[in-house]
């Protein structure tokens, strides 16, 4: 009973200081948390969509599907554009995978959730990168002007890239700055926004808009806020930051009160019924961008880590069929491929279909096995 009580004693322990590492973060406290105590989006001990979501937590039968997806790993094909190369001057967008990714405008170096790192996730090795994702590493990025973190799920928030990366401000929303505070970035840096506030840096005006989504780093759901952003340069050029989120009304808001958006990064991928209120099927993804009035869509959060059980290369192939008669542009640059932004000509290959066809197919029968078992 003395080594029981002894073992579970070291069990505990190990927990706890497990748990204490910085990369769980931190939860918002004194001024910070007054400030979200005072937030119209914050509702007894939390954060709340604008528009209600169905919180149902994923049954054991999907959590299985994914990690056979996971366990598939394809090798997904990318290229490699050193970024301290780019003429400082041109408007160029590189994609990481999944959601992270780096844009050049007006002169200033933007990065979005970028998660360098071979996991995003504290479990170990789940969800691991596909091969041939991990194109660059946080020593590959230069100094940047913005880094925008859209929530504080490990797959946009990664403590192994924020602690190596340069920049000057860390934009997130509200209640975020505890996690990156807790990452050693300092609070002068960090700026904090609530839905609809905005701020303007050297001529860029940064709004903080909604998004149907949710949070957690650690124990508690929702003690900080997820968002997508709309950064306007001085030259009135506007790229809308999607961040993570479901289909809602407050697409076609953004679109009427500030469109035509020039470009929109949007998710697609992960989606799932269990979670439909709070990830986008492409056919979602394809009407928020309409509703947004975007000229263009990039679509994100697909291709480095599997989420759901679909396979890798769906979305992008849904989205992409479902392009007939629409009004914007379709943009799919390999990891790594530099997207001339304002190129409206700029030609992109269908590279999930040649070198994923095969691996693609060959996943799909493995979901089928795994699902055959449950
Ligand atoms: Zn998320
Ligand atoms: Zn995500």
């Amino acid at each position: 009973m003395n080594i029981i009580s002894k073992a579970i004693g070291v069990c505990i322990i190990s927990v706890v200081a497990y748990l204490s590492h910085p990369k769980f973060g931190a939860v918002p406290r004194g001024g910070r948390l007054a400030r979200i105590l005072k937030s119209q989006n914050y509702k007894n001990g939390e954060f709340r969509n604008r528009e209600t979501i169905n919180s149902a937590h994923p049954p054991s039968r999907v959590l299985r599907k994914i990690i056979a997806v996971n366990q598939s790993s394809p090798k997904i094909p990318s290229r490699y554009t050193r970024l301290d190369s780019l003429d400082p001057q041109a408007d160029v967008l590189i994609w990481f995978g999944h959601s992270s990714y780096y844009i050049q405008l007006n002169g200033k170096r933007i990065i979005v959730d970028p998660v360098l790192s071979e996991v995003s996730s504290p479990i170990p090795n789940f969800p691991n990168a596909y091969q041939g994702t991990s194109v660059y590493q946080p020593k590959d990025i230069p100094h940047v002007n913005f880094l925008f973190i859209t929530h504080d799920h490990y797959d946009h928030l990664d403590y192994n890239t924020i602690k190596l990366l340069k920049f000057d401000f860390a934009i997130c929303p509200l209640g975020v700055g505890a996690h990156l505070e807790r990452f050693g970035v300092k609070k002068a840096k960090i700026i904090e926004l609530d839905w609809d506030e905005v701020i303007q840096i050297d001529g860029f005006k940064i709004y903080c808009l909604t998004a149907r989504h949710w949070s957690r780093r650690r124990y508690h759901r929702n003690q900080t806020l997820w968002a997508s952003f709309l950064v306007e340069t001085p030259t009135l050029f506007k790229v809308y930051i999607g961040g993570d989120g479901g289909y809602g009304s407050h697409f076609k808001g953004i679109g009427d009160k500030y469109g035509p958006i020039d470009v929109a990064f949007l998710e697609n991928g992960q989606y799932n019924e269990n979670w439909a209120n709070v990830h986008m099927k492409p056919e979602e993804t394809v009407q928020a961008t309409n509703d947004l009035r975007a000229k263009v869509l990039v679509p994100v959060h697909f291709a480095k880590f599997s989420l759901a059980p679909h396979t890798w290369n769906d979305s992008i192939e849904r989205t992409y069929q479902l392009m007939k008669g629409q009004q914007f542009r379709l943009v799919t640059p390999m990891i790594g491929e530099a997207v001339r932004i304002k190129d409206d000509h700029q030609k992109f290959k269908t590279w999930w279909r040649t070198s994923g066809k095969s691996l693609a197919s060959h996943k799909s029968r493995r979901v089928k096995t795994q699902m055959k078992q449950d």
